[in-house]
This record gives C-alpha cells, structure tokens and sequence, in this order.
C-alpha cells in the first residue's frame, strides 16, 4: 500500500453515533481538517444496528438528546417519554443533517487496521475500502456495545431457517405471524424484543439462562405540556446531568442508611419508587449497592413484584431473579414483560435447569430430550462490551506493541481516555471510564469536550504528542479497582461490567463506577495541573525521538 494512496487529515474519528458525531462537529469549531470512519451505511450507530422490535430507550428521551445544538431542543419534539428506536435514529439524522456532518463521513468503511508510524508521528489507519487514511490523532467513537457476542451453543451454524442477532438486525421488515420464534437471552434487548414479538408471533419461546431483574418504564406519550416544560427547562436539565452521578434526573438516595429506618418506610419508600417509571428504585438507599443485606430485601421485594404479575406461580418463580443482587447488572426497563408469560402462545424454556444441548436445522434440542421446533431464531446475547469494539480495529502502538497484548488481562489506560504506548489515540466512553454507568450522551460530551481541550492545548503549546505514562495507568486501575470492588457488582459471577459474559475474556473492572460528576473533576484536574500523568512531546522533540 503507497503512502501516496492514503488521505490526510489533522484527525480521524472512528464511527459516526452520538460520540462520532459530537467529535466531529467539535473538531470543525477548532478548524481541525477531519474524516469519521463508519463501518454501517448511515449515521446513527447503536441505533443504526439495533432494529430489533420493541428496541427503545431506557433513558427518558428529553434527557437522552444531545446538548450542543440549543436550538435543536426547541425545534425536536418527542413524541414519547421513552422513545423507540426509529424515532431515535430520526433524531441522529437530523443532527448529522442540520450540522452537515455526512459530508465528512465515509460510510461501510470497516477499520481493519491501526498503526502508528513513529517516523512520521502519524497513526495509519487501514480500512476493507484500500483506501488507507493518516493523521497525527485518532479519536474512537467505535462504541462501547458495537461488536456482537455471538453464542457458542453447539450446532447453531446449522440453524436453516431465519437467525438474526438483534444488535445486527435486518433493515427489511421481519414479520413473526404464525411462527415459532425463539428469543435466546433475557438481558435488556431479550426482555423488549420479546415483549414485543410475543404480540405477533404464533408461539414465542423465550430460552432464558439467568432471570433478570426489570422495571416497569410506565413508557406513554408526552403531553404538549410535558414537551413545553421539557423546553423551558433545557438549561437546568443540563446543569443537573453536568452534575449527578450518572446524568440522570434519578431522585437522590434518602439521606439515611436503609436498615435506620422502618420496614414499613422502607417499603413504601419502594413502591413510590417503583411507580415513577425510571431506574429510582436503585437509588432509594445509597447502601443497596454495597449492602449485602439491604440489597437482599431489595431483591425480594422486586420478586415479590413478579410473583404479582405473573398468575402461574411455579412460572413466576422461574422468571424471579436470583442469581445476582438487584442492580449489578444494568436494571431493565420494560413495557410489559412480565406479562406476556400470561399469555398462551409464550413460553419460557428455562435453560439453566434444561440446557440447550444443540440447535438443530429445524429447532432446539435440550438436554432433557425435550425438542422445540422454531421457524426464527432470535439472537440477543448481548456484547463483547466496551473493550470489544477497540480489540477488534487490530491497533499497534509504539515499538509495534498490539493493544491486544498490552490488554490481554484486562484494560489498561489512564483516565479511560488514553494509553501508554499509544500516543495521541484517544477513546470516547473507553474502557475504565463512566461510559454506560451514565446516560452515555453526557458521558459522550465530557469525553469530547476534554479532549477538543486538549487539542487545543497541544496546538497552542506546539505539542506534538501526548502519552500518558505508565504509572498513571497503574494509578487509574487501582482507583478503578478500589471504587468497583466496593459494589456488589464485584460478587457477580456473569456481568459483562466486568468482561465475565464473553468466555475467555479477562475479567476486570472494565468501568469506572464513582459516577460522571466526580470522574469529570477528576479529569478537569488532570488538564489544570498541566496534563498530569502525561508525557507531552514538542514537535522538534517528537521528530528527534
Ligand atoms: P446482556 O445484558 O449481556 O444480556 C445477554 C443475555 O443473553 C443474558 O440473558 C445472557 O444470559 C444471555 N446469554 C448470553 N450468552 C448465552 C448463551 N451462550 N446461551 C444462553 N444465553 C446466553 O445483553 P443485552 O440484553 O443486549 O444488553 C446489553 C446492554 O445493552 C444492556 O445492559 C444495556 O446497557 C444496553 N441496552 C440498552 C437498552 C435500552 O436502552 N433499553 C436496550 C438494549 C440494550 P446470562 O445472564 O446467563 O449470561
């Protein structure tokens, strides 16, 4: 491949969601020359892939929408309090439109390769288009729920009839009328695409291997008065997202520990909660996270909620979560899932007490013998998340380290935003950094915002590179380590948190979990103190090196 086949810019961006589109728009403010690379045809990442039915936000809408087009929040109007998937996509292309982003985008170009050539102090990044791009600075917005997790179930190549994983799903229309539809996985995608294939489908069958713990999001229209108030109140939105915990309007934690107060508060406290429509309940004692016993009454008290819903008893027992504490794994939001085991043509094939023993051309077999013939199967077995996307672009850093050596037992980076041996590669909701533990377009904007600052300090500065140090990794992960050990979370045996759902990935704490406001100072320190923890290279110094 020549070097003068390859196109220059001061920056490429990887992918072209919510954090691809904010960096490029922010980079044309600082007259930086940039091109996002997208392997999908269109903008919108997640939300371009995730077509399954029933797909939807488990964030309210007016809060999950971007906050640096002022006038874009007076104009959109939300139709729904959470918003499905088309709408959400609607909204990314008139983002990407009004902002005349695509223009800068190349489409269904796959980054295959990531090297850095030191000579040059450039990254080369190699695409399944030939076309190779280079620039000083590389930037992904490649996502943290990008690259699908596909189930090692034996014989499920063998499947001759319709497979589809949700996070790939087709853009024609699928149609479930009269047909056998198996759902495998009952994470957040499981639980709305079951839901919502159970209204069409002759016979669903919903393979669940862990019960989940699940919300109702009490999801209905907005009200013109709702979406009058909304855009009153833009500005102390973003006050509150700038500084809570996870940029959420989630009311606070009670003052108090649980257990210092009655159990009959305590559970009423619950209920009100519970009837709110959003993720509150995880918030109601600031100990249900961290305490075993707490968290324990949670847990029952949410089972007791099934037991409620679901008249068939020995079903609702099956369906009631037990295997992991309330809030360790990413609490779902439904629209009526628990329900729909109240109808007949749904099934749950409980395959932790029945395991599939192989997919067949024309079903499921189970261990038992027991055979269920399916017409479709429905793959929604999550992702290889947060390190997955980066692992895959086969990206080699200084003295030709792979990333996915320097990673093989866990992430390692200092902030989330940076690695050592990696100069000038910076990762937008990475590893170790907030990324889901908030609503990730205020996540997307931090990340954005501090490193369009950083930018701005090398250019004014005449700085070529920057690096962090390799102590400031190990810093980073004790600090990651410490805040993460102390959740319950740490106890879980199957969280993708913590890499566990992909067999053969390292476990470790994959997120930072001290929450978006506290990481922000830490990070707006790190800058004020002259990038601390950084080696920054002057350009004669770079080119001597
Ligand atoms: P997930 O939470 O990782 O759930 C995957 C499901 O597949 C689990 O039920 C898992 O069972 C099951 N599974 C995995 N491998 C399996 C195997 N080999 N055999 C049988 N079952 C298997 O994935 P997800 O539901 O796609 O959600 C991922 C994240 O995406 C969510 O946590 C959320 O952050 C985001 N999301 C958000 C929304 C929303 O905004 N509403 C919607 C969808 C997704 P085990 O539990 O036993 O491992």
């Amino acid at each position: 491949m020549g070097e003068d086949m390859a196109e220059q810019f001061d920056v490429v961006v990887i992918g072209a969601g919510f954090g691809g589109l904010h960096m490029l728009w922010k980079l044309r403010g600082l007259g930086e020359s940039a091109v996002a690379l997208e392997r999908a045809g269109d903008v919108g990442g997640t939300w371009y892939w995730n077509r399954y039915p029933g797909a939807r936000c488990d964030v309210p809408s007016v809060e999950y929408s971007v906050p640096w087009d002022r006038e874009l929040e007076q104009e959109w109007d939300w139709s729904e309090r959470y918003s499905a998937q088309p709408e959400i996509l609607a909204y990314i292309e008139e983002v990407a439109r009004r902002h005349d982003l695509k223009r800068d985008i190349r489409f269904e170009t796959t980054v295959t390769a990531i090297t850095r050539d030191e000579e040059r102090g450039l990254w080369v990044v190699e695409t399944d288009t030939g076309t190779p791009f280079e620039a000083p600075v590389v930037i992904s917005a490649a996502g943290c729920l990008s690259t699908p997790n596909l189930p090692d179930i034996p014989g499920i190549e063998d499947f001759a009839r319709p497979l589809h994983h949700t996070g790939r799903w087709p853009h024609d229309p699928v149609g479930f009328e009269g047909k056998n539809v198996g759902v495998i996985g009952t994470g957040s995608t499981g639980v709305q695409a079951s839901t919502a294939i159970a209204a069409e489908a002759g016979h669903l069958f919903v393979f669940q291997r862990t019960a989940q713990y699940s919300l109702p999001a009490l999801n209905r229209p907005l009200t013109k008065d709702e979406k009058a108030e909304a855009k009153r109140t833009y500005g102390k939105l973003r006050h509150v997202q700038r500084n809570s915990f996870g940029a959420a309007t989630i009311e606070p934690p009670m003052a108090m520990k649980a257990f210092a107060i009655a159990k009959e508060k305590r559970f009423a406290e619950y209920e009100r909660r519970w009837n709110i429509g959003r993720q509150d309940l995880l918030a109601a004692f600031a100990d249900i996270g961290t305490d075993a016993e707490v968290n324990a009454e949670v847990s029952e008290w949410v089972r007791g909620k099934i037991r409620g819903i679901v008249d068939d008893p020995d079903l609702a027992e099956k369906l009631c979560p037990t295997v992991n504490p309330f809030g360790t794994r990413r609490i779902i939001m439904d629209t009526g899932y628990f329900e729909i085991f109240n109808q007949d043509n749904v099934s749950l094939v409980d395959i932790r007490e029945d395991p599939i023993a192989r997919i067949t051309q024309t079903g499921a077999q189970l261990e038992s013998g027991r055979f269920i013939e399916l017409d479709m199967l429905v793959i929604a077995t999550g992702y290889d998340a947060v390190t997955g996307p980066l692992l895959d672009m086969n990206i080699t850093g200084k003295g030709g380290q792979k990333l996915n050596d320097k990673w093989a037992h866990g992430p390692e980076t200092w902030l989330g935003l940076m690695m050592h041996g990696f100069p000038n590669l910076f990762t937008i909701t990475g590893p170790q950094s907030p990324t889901v533990h908030a609503n990730v377009i205020m996540a997307i904007e931090q990340h954005v915002d501090w490193i369009a600052d950083c930018l701005q300090y090398m250019d004014t500065e005449g700085i070529a590179e920057i690096e962090p140090r390799h102590e400031s990794e190990v810093e980073w992960a004790m600090t990651v380590a410490a805040i993460g050990s102390a959740n319950l979370r740490a106890k879980d045996t199957n969280n993708w948190y913590l890499g566990q759902n992909v067999p053969g990935k390292p476990v470790s704490y994959m997120t930072y979990q001290g929450g978006l406001d506290r990481y922000r100072k830490v990070c707006d320190e790190v800058a004020a103190d002259g990038y601390r923890g950084f080696d920054l290279r002057r350009m004669d110094a770079a080119a001597d090196a």
